[in-house]
């Protein structure tokens, strides 16, 4: 095993660009692989740790606000400031694994390893967040809404760094979570979502329904046209438009779709009127 310790951002982006190294934020996700993937060991890492002064920090200001690389969801848990301007980080990050993984896991290790049940990336995606894709021939601004092409297929190219994550500050008038699980902590998600809806208009957020972690634009569509909806299977042929929910060992595809439609009409109808 190569380890690679850079000690700027600059310097991790050349590195980057001549090894083609495995970036290591908390190592949260790829330290779990190492006892089964033996062909990991043979990689090359680029250690961020060095950097934790230039790429740790966050800052709030009236337009937005920025996570570094290595912002762990301690760290927004930790700010008062930050839990007030966007509560459903504050939930997201209370129910990725336990203390011990929200003190060393970064928002930016879980966009990168671009899991469909990642939890952090749908409140992300809710608030319109922007990568900065740093690289040693500049910056690239990705919206994450349209990062993911596919299962773990990602428009970041490998000598391409996450720098930063920026949410615009906005007007929310709504703003919900819901993670399903087997328990309360250290489970993976069965069912997830987050909404929101500002003057932008509603960002419907799906995981653990699609290869990826997924906008649901029909069922935004429904809730901007005040579509009247009786109950959870109203929303179904609109779900169904969305996501592409599988069989997998923690749940079925048809446990996943009716279980999606029920939290999402059940946590919204007391914010629709239209809902009945
Ligand atoms: C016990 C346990 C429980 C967990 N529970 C949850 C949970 O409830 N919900 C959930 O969503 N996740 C969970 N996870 C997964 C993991 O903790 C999160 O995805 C975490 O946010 C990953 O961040 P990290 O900094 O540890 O990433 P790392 O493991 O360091 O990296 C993850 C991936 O991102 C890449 N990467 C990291 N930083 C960058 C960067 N700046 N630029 C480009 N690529 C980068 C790495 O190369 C790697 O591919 C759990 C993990 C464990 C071990």
């Amino acid at each position: 095993m190569n380890v690679l310790l850079p000690a700027s951002l600059e310097e991790a982006c050349d590195l980057l660009a001549e090894h083609r190294a495995v970036p290591v934020a908390g190592g949260t996700d790829l330290l779990v692989e190492w006892p089964q993937q033996l062909d990991a060991h043979r990689r090359t890492y680029l250690d961020l740790s060095a950097l934790e002064a230039e790429l740790r920090p966050h800052r709030l200001s009236d337009e937005a606000l920025v996570l570094g690389a290595l912002t762990t969801y301690w760290d927004v848990l930790q700010d008062p400031a930050v839990r007030r301007a966007f509560p459903l980080l504050a939930c997201a990050a209370r129910q990725v694994g336990a203390i011990q993984i929200q003190a060393r896991g970064t928002w930016a290790g879980n966009v990168a390893n671009a899991s469909p049940a990642a939890d952090g990336v749908p409140v992300l995606m809710a608030y319109d967040a922007v990568l900065e894709l740093a690289s040693r021939d500049g910056v690239e601004l990705v919206p994450l809404a349209s990062f993911y092409r596919g299962y773990k297929d990602m428009r970041r190219r490998p000598e391409q760094l996450i720098r930063s994550i920026r949410l615009p500050r906005r007007r929310y008038d709504l703003q919900w979570f819901e993670k399903v699980g087997s328990r309360r902590a250290q489970a993976i998600t069965k069912v997830g979502a987050a909404v929101t809806r500002s003057a932008a208009g509603w960002r419907v957020v799906a995981n653990s329904v699609a290869p990826t972690v997924c906008r649901c634009p029909s069922v935004e569509r429904l809730l901007a046209n005040e579509t009247p909806i009786a109950g959870p299977a109203d929303l179904l042929p609109a779900l169904r438009r969305d996501v592409s929910p599988i069989d997998d060992l923690r749940s079925t595809a048809a446990y996943r779709e009716r279980v999606l439609a029920r939290v999402l009409y059940w946590g919204l109808r007391d914010a629709c009127p239209w809902f009945r």
